[in-house]
C-alpha cells in the first residue's frame, strides 16, 4: 500500500511524547514490510542539528501554495531514519518552525499545523505520490481528512480512491480555535462542513472535525477506546466517537525493538537478557551513582519517567510513597519536567529524603533509558493513559511496573498472583494514595522473595509488544478502510 503519514513529532528530530516515538516506529516497520510509506513532518529548529543532514528534494526547494488569504513557501528537505532505510520528508517552512520548542502558544499556532495539512498534500502532488491512506494523527493534523474532501476530491489523479485514518494518541488535546480562524483554515467555502452547533458557538474543534471526516478513526489501546466513548472518558466529543463507534479502533501501541532493547541498549552500563539478568544490578548501581544516592542490593529503586502534568497522576506519589520511604524500604528516581507543581513536589521530596530520592529535572533520552535498566520498579499512576510506552519499555527491561488500571496501561500489565506465579506488574484501580501505596506495599511484599520476584520479572521480559506483531492490525486496518 502508499501511506502518507503526517505527524507533528517524529523521533530523534523533535520529540515531547509518545507521538514522536511512534510516528518513528510504526512507517519504519510498516516500510521494512514493503509497503512504500512517505512520512511527513515539520522541520523544526531543534531538528537541525550539527551532525544532521537534510537533503533537498530536486523541485521541491521552494513550493508556493494558497492557503486562504496566506501564501505559503515551504521546501521538502529529507532525512532518514536512524536504524532504517525509511525517508522522512521535512516541511521546511522557517517561518513557521524555525523557533524554540515544537509546540508554542503563538497566535499562528493553529496555522502551523494547517500549513503542514497542506503542504504534506501538495508534497505527494509534486512528488507524483498517490497515497491509498492519508494518516492523520492527534489535533495537529485532524484536518486533513476534511481538506482531501473539500479540497483536494477533484484531483483525480493523485487522490483517485485516497482514504484517510485519523489516530488519536491523547484526546486531551484538541486543538480548539476561535471561529475567526477559519479562513485561515483554507476551508473557508466549506464551512457549513465543520459542526455547525461550534461553530456559530465561536469555536472550531480540529479533533472533532478528524473524527467527522476521517475514513477510520483509531486510539492507542483497546480500553482507552472504549473510555473515550464515554462520557467521562470522552467529555463532549464521546457522542460523536459513539456516533462512529464501527469504526473507532483501538490498537495498542508498539514499541520500538531496537532502541528499547537491554540486550543491545547502548545507554546503559551493563547489556543484559533474560539469561543473564545478573546483569541489570550494574546498571542500578551505575544509576544510582548518577543520582547521587547510596546503594543497598536489598532496597527496591522505583523509576518514573514522564510527562509532568495532571494526566499522570503523580500527585499521588509523595503521600503514597512517604511511610516507605521514611522506613528506609523504597528509594525513588525521578525523570521529567514539566507543571511547577509537580517540579516542586518531587524537589520537595528529594529534600526531605536525600538518601533516597533522586529528581532530575529535565529530558534525557539517556538517563530514561538508564532508569528503565537500573530501577526495580516502575511507576505509572496515570489518571488517563491513552497508550503509554513506558511500562512496555518497563516489562522488556525485567523492571516491574506498579499501574493504575486505565487506557493502554490495563492493557499491558496483568496484576501478579503469587499463587500462580502469573501476572506481569501490580495493578491499582482507585485514583488515591491508598491505592497506590497498597499496590506498592504488595510488591514489596514480594520483592525479597527472590524466585517469585524473578519469575515476575521473566513474566515482563516475555511479552512481546514490538511493532512486529502490532503492524499487521494498521495493515488490517488500512485494507478495511479502503473498502470503506
Ligand atoms: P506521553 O506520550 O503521554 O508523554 P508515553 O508513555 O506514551 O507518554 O510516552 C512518553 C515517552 O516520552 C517515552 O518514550 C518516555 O521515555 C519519554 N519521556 C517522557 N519524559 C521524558 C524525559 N523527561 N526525558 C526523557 N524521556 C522522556
Amino acid at each position: 500500500m502508499k501511506i502518507a503519514f503526517v505527524t507533528a513529532e517524529i523521533t530523534p528530530f523533535a520529540k515531547v511524547g509518545g507521538l514522536a516515538d511512534v510516528s518513528a516506529a510504526l512507517p519504519a516497520e510498516l516500510h521494512r514490510r514493503g509497503h512504500e510509506v512517505r512520512v511527513f513532518a515539520p522541520l523544526y529548529r531543534r531538528a537541525r542539528t550539527p551532525d544532521r543532514v537534510f537533503t533537498p528534494v530536486d523541485d521541491l526547494d521552494r513550493v508556493e501554495i494558497k492557503v486562504g488569504p496566506h501564501t505559503l513557501i515551504f521546501g521538502v528537505k529529507t532525512a532518514t531514519l536512524p536504524k532504517s532505510s525509511l525517508v522522512v520528508h521535512f516541511i521546511d517552512c522557517p517561518g513557521l518552525y524555525d523557533r524554540d520548542g515544537v509546540y508554542t502558544e503563538d497566535p499562528d499556532e493553529h496555522f502551523r499545523y494547517v500549513a503542514l495539512c497542506y503542504a504534506a498534500l501538495s508534497a505527494c502532488q509534486h512528488l507524483g505520490f498517490s497515497p491509498d491512506i492519508v494518516h492523520a494523527n492527534d489535533w495537529q493534523t485532524a484536518l486533513l481528512p476534511l481538506i482531501l474532501k473539500a479540497r483536494l476530491s477533484w484531483d483525480k489523479n493523485r487522490f483517485p480512491n485516497t482514504r484517510s485514518v485519523l489516530t488519536i494518541h491523547n484526546l486531551a488535546h484538541q486543538g480548539v480555535f476561535g471561529a475567526e480562524t477559519l479562513a485561515d483554515t483554507g476551508l473557508q467555502d466549506s464551512a457549513h462542513l465543520f459542526h455547525q452547533d461550534q461553530l456559530n458557538a465561536g469555536v472550531i474543534n480540529y479533533m472533532l472535525t478528524g473524527i467527522m471526516y476521517a475514513t477510520a478513526v483509531t486510539t492507542v489501546s483497546p480500553t482507552y477506546a472504549r473510555e473515550i466513548q464515554t462520557d467521562l472518558g470522552g467529555g463532549m466529543l464521546a457522542p460523536f466517537l459513539r456516533a462512529r463507534r464501527s469504526t473507532v479502533v483501538g490498537i495498542l501501541n508498539g514499541i520500538s525493538a531496537d532502541e528499547w532493547n537491554p540486550e543491545t541498549d547502548g545507554d546503559i552500563k551493563k547489556q543484559y537478557s533474560a539469561a543473564s539478568l545478573e546483569g541489570k544490578e550494574a546498571n542500578k548501581r551505575d544509576l544510582l551513582t548518577q543520582m547521587g544516592l547510596p546503594y543497598s542490593a536489598d532496597v527496591p529503586v522505583a523509576g518514573i519517567v514522564s510527562r509532568l502534568t495532571w494526566q499522570k497522576g503523580l500527585e499521588l506519589v509523595p503521600g503514597a510513597l512517604m511511610p516507605f520511604l521514611a522506613a528506609g524500604r523504597l528509594q525513588l528516581v525521578v525523570l521529567g519536567s514539566g507543571a511547577d507543581l509537580y517540579e516542586g513536589q518531587f524537589m520537595e521530596l528529594q529534600r526531605r529524603f536525600p538518601k533516597q530520592v533522586s529528581f532530575y529535572r529535565g529530558f534525557s533520552n539517556k538517563l530514561a533509558h538508564m532508569i528503565e535498566a537500573g530501577a526495580d520498579l516502575f511507576l505509572m499512576p496515570s489518571r488517563f493513559e491513552p497508550c503509554g510506552l513506558n511500562q512496555m519499555y518497563s516489562l522488556r527491561y525485567g523492571t516491574v511496573p506498579i499501574v493504575r488500571k486505565t487506557g493502554g496501561l490495563a492493557d499491558t500489565v496483568q496484576p501478579f498472583n503469587s499463587v500462580t506465579g502469573a501476572g506481569t506488574g501490580f495493578v491499582f484501580d482507585l485514583l488515591s494514595e491508598s491505592s497506590l501505596a497498597a499496590a506498592v506495599n504488595r510488591a514489596l511484599q514480594v520483592w525479597p522473595h527472590r524466585t517469585a520476584w524473578r519469575r515476575l520479572q521473566l513474566n515482563g521480559m516475555a511479552q512481546d509488544y514490538t511493532w512486529a506483531r502490532q503492524v499487521s492490525v494498521y495493515e488490517e486496518l488500512y485494507r478495511r478502510a479502503l473498502t470503506l
